[in-house]
């Protein structure tokens, strides 16, 4: 059995595939769909060579300036700002590209079937179900249920962090060894990292309450104002962490739930 990877270069989907990794067999799939900030790309390609899996990077540019306009993250949008403070504010919104994870799964499926693999697997996380739609648990079990009647019951799709925060990431990552100064996260597409875009509070966040030392560098003062905004927003944290109550109803390839068949 081998697994497709989603590799974005953050920190959730390079977790997935160290993990995979040390599992079974992995191939990883990246997408440039005109993310504002190539710099993704960059680290998603250096982590694969670094993990010395098979990497495609599959150009989707023309698919990116089509749904431009409304994020944030998009080339062309330069003039909308990226959102400053916690991740779980509804300013958040501005974050979403359209449809994303349902536009890189269709593909990766594709490239999946025909590299023999029987899995893509996507890093989505319990942090992401507030503002993403194509992050929740029951696109995953829908997204799961369509890649199998597509692919003539080849392809299944698996989401391990599904219920997880960023921080058991964090744990769960460091058991494999992730190369965490090699990720990026910062939606102002910095390096050293800005601290104060919601991705950076994020990161920041889940390294101090997985008691990791954090290898990236920020910009000074970056570090302080993330933990302050996070100390504000301890209350709205905890409710985002646990909203994972939701059970799916196809839970055949989620591997937290999975029962022998
Ligand atoms: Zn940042």
């Amino acid at each position: 059995m081998k697994t497709m990877v989603i590799l974005s270069g953050g920190m959730d989907s390079t977790a997935l595939l160290y993990g995979l990794k040390a599992e079974g067999e992995v191939e990883a799939v990246s997408f440039d769909y005109g993310q504002r900030h190539k710099i993704e790309l960059n680290s998603a390609l250096r982590l694969a060579i670094r993990a010395g899996v098979t990497h495609h990077i599959i150009d989707l540019s023309d698919v990116g300036r089509a749904i431009a306009g409304k994020s944030a993250l998009l080339a062309g949008a330069e003039d909308i700002p990226v959102p400053e403070g916690h991740y779980a504010e509804a300013n958040m919104a501005i974050t979403v590209v359209p449809n994303r994870n349902m536009i890189m799964a269709s593909i990766a499926a594709g490239v999946a079937w025909a590299r023999d693999c029987t899995l893509i697997a996507l890093g989505v996380h319990a942090g992401d179900h507030a503002v993403y739609p194509d992050c929740r648990p029951d696109f995953v079990d829908a997204l799961d249920r369509t890649l199998f009647l597509a692919t003539e019951e080849r392809i299944g799709v698996i989401a391990p962090f599904i219920y997880m925060s960023k921080a058991q990431i964090v744990t769960y990552g460091e058991q494999y060894g992730v190369p965490w100064e090699l990720t990026h996260t910062c939606y102002n597409g910095k390096r050293p990292h800005c601290g104060r875009c919601s991705t950076c509070v994020e990161r920041i966040e889940a390294f101090d309450i997985a008691g990791v030392e954090d290898p990236m560098g920020y910009e000074p003062g970056g570090v302080e104002y993330a933990r302050s905004v996070v100390a504000a927003k301890a209350a709205a944290e905890a409710s985002v962490v646990s909203s994972g109550s939701y059970v799916p109803k196809n839970i055949r390839h989620l591997p937290l739930f999975r029962q022998d068949d």
